[in-house]
C-alpha cells in the first residue's frame, strides 16, 4: 500500500534515534515526537516518520513498505544476508553514509587466552547477535565454528560457559574489558546509513527525496 506521503523509518528509541531526529530536523522537516505514536506526520512536508525497532528497518525497506530508512550497516548487512539465504527480497539503495552510529563488529575472547589469528577460532563456539556476518567472515577465513545466537547479554556468554568467544558491537571496548574479554578481530566497521527502497517513485516523491538529500549534504558539511 503506497501513499502519497514519503515514509521514512527511524529507530524509535536507542543509539541512533536522537541523531536521526536531529538530522531530519536540520533538513527542515518539522515534527513533534511527543507520545507513543508509531507514525508521526511532518507538519510542513508530505512526510511520515515511522518510529520502529531498528531490527525492523531493513525488512521494511526490502519489502518496499517504507521509502527511506536510517539504519546501522551491521543490522542492514545481517538482515540482507539472512533474507538472501531465504530467497526473500533483499534489495535496497544506499543513498549516503551518515556521520553517526559508528561502531565495529568484533570477535573477542578471554583476555588471558593466547591468540595468533583466526585459525585459533577453529571449532570454537561463538556467541553473537549477527550469525550471518560471523559466518561470512569465518567462511572467508576457512575456519569452522559453532554459533550461539543471543539477542542480548552476548558479552557474558563466555563467563557463563555458553560460548568460547563472542562477536559483538564495540565502540570504546569498555564493555569487553569489564567482562574480562579482549578484542582480537574486527569483522565489520559500521556507521548509520540512509537507505531507499528499490522500485518506482512518483515524480513528487522523487523530487522530495532529492530535496532532502541536498539539504542533508549541507547539514553534514556544515558540521565537518
Ligand atoms: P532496538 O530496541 O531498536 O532494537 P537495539 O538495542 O537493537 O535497539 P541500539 O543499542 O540502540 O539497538 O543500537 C542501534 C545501533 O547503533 C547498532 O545496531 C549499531 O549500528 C549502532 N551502535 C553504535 N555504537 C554502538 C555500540 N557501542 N553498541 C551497540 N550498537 C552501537
Ligand atoms: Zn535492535
Amino acid at each position: 500500500m503506497q501513499t502519497q506521503r514519503l515514509r521514512i523509518a527511524i529507530q524509535k528509541k536507542g543509539r541512533l534515534s536522537k541523531e536521526c531526529q536531529d538530522l531530519f530536523k536540520r533538513c527542515g522537516i518539522k515534527f513533534n515526537l511527543m507520545g507513543e505514536r508509531l507514525v508521526v506526520h511532518a507538519e510542513n512536508m508530505p512526510i511520515d516518520l515511522l518510529l520502529v525497532r531498528d531490527d525492523d528497518i531493513p525488512g521494511l525497506i526490502m519489502d518496499g513498505v517504507v521509502d527511506l530508512g536510517v539504519i546501522g550497516e551491521n543490522e542492514l548487512e545481517e538482515v540482507g544476508l539472512e533474507r538472501a539465504a531465504l530467497n526473500e527480497p533483499c534489495d535496497y539503495t544506499k543513498l549516503r553514509r551518515l556521520d553517526f552510529g559508528g561502531c565495529r563488529l568484533s570477535i573477542a575472547i578471554d583476555k588471558d587466552e593466547q591468540y595468533t589469528g583466526p585459525r585459533d577460532l577453529q571449532g570454537k563456539r561463538i556467541a553473537t547477535t549477527y550469525p550471518q556476518l560471523v559466518k561470512r567472515y569465518m567462511d572467508e577465513q576457512g575456519v569452522e565454528f559453532s554459533p550461539c545466537m543471543l539477542n542480548g547479554s552476548v558479552e557474558v556468554a563466555p563467563r557463563a560457559g555458553l560460548a568460547d568467544a563472542i562477536c559483538d558491537l564495540v565502540s570504546t571496548g569498555a564493555t569487553l574489558e569489564a567482562n574480562g574479554l579482549k578484542e582480537v578481530e574486527v569483522i565489520l566497521r559500521s556507521k548509520a546509513v540512509l537507505i531507499q527502497r528499490t522500485g518506482e517513485f512518483s515524480a513528487d516523491k522523487q523530487a522530495l527525496i532529492e530535496r532532502i538529500l541536498t539539504r542533508m549534504q549541507g547539514v553534514i558539511q556544515a558540521k565537518e
